[in-house]
């Protein structure tokens, strides 16, 4: 009987023992993500942390902890592939060299705009990076930014062009450009900006692009030049922007950096 026990006990502890260690945010995952997940925990040398973003209004963001643990942070509605991916895309270029942050000198310096300079490389200088990973996501068989792609067809269905200020227009024609496959949803960004007079938007976003595909940036210092060329067309009769250089650190057993920027206005300050 106490045999038998024992060899009861080994078969209901063997599947408990050899089973995988939990799935990230507790999700389903292709084979692929899991891959990828795998790949990004190799690269670091240690295991990616998942948190919750410490701002509300974000839905996803990675970031470096000082001791080099690759964090992604995925808000509680954001757990799902799509947002998981993009983030550990972002690792694997952080681990290249692209930049995890800017320190920014500012002609003006105060609480605004520094705010205005962090948006720009958040929109810009991301959307760049963005456009870089973006054909590896397609390779594993997925759509990238889906649910942006969505509230976009949504903004594009429910609100007026006329009351979006034009630079954020400008951003979301660009993103959409630079998404392949997504060549009807530019289209429709495109003639909703210009319904709703907003054709300074569409110029700014066409020029970017332009400069992206001349660029197609692949490094981190073409794609850092492509931001301050797209950043310059964009807030062009308000602000400059240059890159003054890398700032490198070490965290834990990774190197890191950040972009020195330059941001100057061109009308007073307030
Ligand atoms: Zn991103």
């Amino acid at each position: 009987m106490f045999r038998l026990l024992t060899i009861v006990f080994l078969v209901i502890a063997i599947p408990a023992q050899s089973a995988s260690p939990p799935l990230p945010f507790g999700m389903t995952l292709s084979a692929k993500t899991i891959r990828l997940w795998n790949e990004v925990t190799k690269a670091y040398g240690k295991p990616i942390r998942e948190e919750q973003p410490p701002d509300v209004s974000d839905s996803g963001r990675s970031v470096i902890a000082d001791d080099g643990t690759p964090v992604v942070q995925l808000a509680a509605d954001s757990h799902d592939e799509d947002h998981l991916v993009h983030e550990l895309m972002h690792l694997k270029l952080f681990l290249e060299g692209f930049p995890i942050g800017a320190e920014w000198a500012l002609g003006c310096d105060n609480k605004r705009e520094f705010r205005l300079a962090e948006w720009s490389r958040m929109n810009l200088n991301e959307a760049i990076d963005h456009w870089i990973f973006y054909p590896q996501i397609r390779a594993m068989g997925m759509t990238p930014d889906q649910s942006y792609v969505n509230d976009l067809k949504k903004m594009v269905m429910s609100a007026d062009a006329a009351s979006i200020p034009a630079r954020s227009l400008a951003v979301d024609y660009f993103r959409a450009k630079t998404m392949a496959g997504q060549q009807n949803l530019a289209r429709s960004v495109r003639e909703w900006c210009l319904a709703g007079h907003q054709a300074e938007a569409v110029k700014a976003g066409d020029a970017m692009f332009e400069i992206l595909m001349k660029q197609r940036p692949a490094s981190p210092d073409q794609a850092i030049e492509t931001y301050v060329a797209c950043a310059n067309v964009l807030f062009e009769d308000a602000k400059g922007f240059k890159f003054l250089g890398w700032h490198n650190m070490p965290r834990g057993n990774v190197q890191v950096r950040l972009a020195r920027m330059l941001m100057w206005s061109l009308t007073p300050c307030r």
